[in-house]
C-alpha cells in the first residue's frame, strides 16, 4: 500500500493525461495518453500495476489499433505471451476475419490475422480508452470467432459514463483500467 508521500500509478497517470476538447469532433473530451509515452517509469508501471490484476496468465494479449500497440508490447513482453494486433479494415496484409460494428455514425470494422488464436487460446484484450466498449467488443468477437476465449479486458482509461463495461461484461468479469473517469 502506497503510504501519503508516495504516489499510486493511478495519480502519477492522471498528471500526465491531456484533455482535448472538441477532438477529433466538437463535444468530445479526448484523453490523449501520449505525454504518458513522455515517461518510461511510468509506462513500464501502467504495465505492472494491469498485470498485477490479472487472477491467471493469459495465453496472449490482443492489442487494438492503434493507441493499444504501445502499453500492449509493454504487457504481452513483461508477461512472456504473444501478441495479435487487431487492424483497422486494409491494414493487415494476409488473409483476414473481419468484424463490422455501429459507431454513433456510420460504421468501423476491425480486422485480425486467420490462424494466429490458437484453439482454446484464453487471450487478453488491451486498448488505450473504455469508451463506449464497440471497439473492446469488436475484438472480444475477432477472438472467439478465431477459437479463443476471454481471459479479460485491461485499459489504461475507462470513461465510466460511457458505460461501456456493461457491453463487454458478459465475456468476462475480469475488466480492469489503471484510472476511471
Ligand atoms: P469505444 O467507444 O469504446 O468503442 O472507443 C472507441 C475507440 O476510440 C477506443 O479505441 C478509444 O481509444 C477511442 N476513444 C473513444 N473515446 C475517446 C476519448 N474520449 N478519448 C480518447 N480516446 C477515445
Amino acid at each position: 500500500m502506497p503510504t501519503s508521500t508516495q504516489t499510486t500509478v493511478a495519480e502519477r497517470l492522471n498528471a500526465c493525461i491531456r484533455d482535448v476538447p472538441d477532438f477529433p469532433q466538437p463535444g468530445i473530451l479526448f484523453k490523449d495518453i501520449t505525454p504518458v509515452f513522455l515517461d518510461w517509469q511510468l509506462c513500464s508501471d501502467i504495465a505492472d500495476e494491469l498485470i498485477s490484476r490479472l487472477a491467471t496468465k493469459p495465453d496472449a494479449v490482443c492489442v487494438v489499433e492503434s493507441r493499444g500497440f504501445f502499453i500492449g508490447m509493454l504487457l504481452a513482453n513483461k508477461l512472456r505471451i504473444p501478441l495479435v494486433p487487431v487492424r483497422k479494415k486494409g491494414k493487415l496484409p494476409a488473409e483476414t476475419r473481419a468484424f463490422t460494428y455501429t459507431l454513433e455514425y456510420g460504421t468501423a470494422t476491425l480486422e485480425i490475422h486467420k490462424g494466429v488464436i490458437q484453439k482454446g487460446w484464453n487471450v487478453l484484450i488491451h486498448d488505450d480508452v473504455l469508451a463506449t466498449g464497440g471497439t473492446a467488443v469488436a475484438a472480444a468477437e475477432l477472438v472467439r470467432e478465431e477459437g479463443g476465449t476471454i481471459a479479460g479486458f485491461a485499459f489504461i482509461v475507462e470513461l465510466s459514463f460511457l458505460h461501456g463495461k456493461e457491453k463487454i461484461a458478459s465475456y468476462t468479469s475480469q475488466i480492469e483500467s489503471v484510472i476511471s473517469y
